[in-house]
């Protein structure tokens, strides 16, 4: 990653990361889960002997009309419950959820995703509803969408 590239991606999470903390405390919201995550295949593995041994379904983010077409198609990891407010995977989560926090300063978000990413050999972008659902509504909306369409981005459907 060069050093404008660092540069544009600080300048992105210092716009986009909002601090939602409370007294600096995570108020488990979710409005930081997004379904695309930089996440290693042994990450995806244990997420997936967990979700199997505890019968964890994960959330579609689609809603669909009374025809049953998709309205909205919400970019949101599919373990975040947000009704619950809680990650359903909580114990088995990925580290950059570990890692993160949004009253981070944005140094240290920026050094997360990059040791969580392009810093970890076996890291790949996946999307967790492709990932965890087979969901090709999600690889069509990827393939068509302004930031992903353009973007080499490995949208693995791990044998998992
Ligand atoms: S870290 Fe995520 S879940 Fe916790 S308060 Fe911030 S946005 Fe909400
Ligand atoms: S795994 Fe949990 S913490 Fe990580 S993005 Fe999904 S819901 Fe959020």
């Amino acid at each position: 990653m060069t050093e404008s590239t660092i540069k544009q991606l600080k300048h992105k999470i210092e716009h986009d990361v909002v601090d939602h903390t409370k007294d600096g405390r995570c108020i488990r919201c979710g409005m930081c889960c997004p379904d695309i995550l930089p996440v290693t295949k042994n990450e995806l593995i244990t997420i997936k002997r967990y979700i199997t041994r505890c019968n964890v379904i994960p959330i579609r983010q689609v809603e669909c009309d009374k025809a049953g077409r998709p309205t909205d198609i919400r970019l949101q990891c599919p373990f975040s419950d947000e009704k619950k407010r809680k990650c359903l995977i909580y114990s088995v989560r990925p580290e950059i959820c570990r890692l993160f926090i949004c009253s981070q300063p944005p140094d240290v978000i920026v050094r997360n995703q990059i040791d969580c990413s392009i810093n970890k050999k076996d890291s790949l972008f996946v999307s967790m509803h492709i990932a965890f659902l087979n969901d090709e509504l999600y690889m069509q909306t990827y393939s068509s969408h302004p930031t992903w369409k353009n973007h080499a981005v490995t949208f693995v459907k791990f044998d998992i």
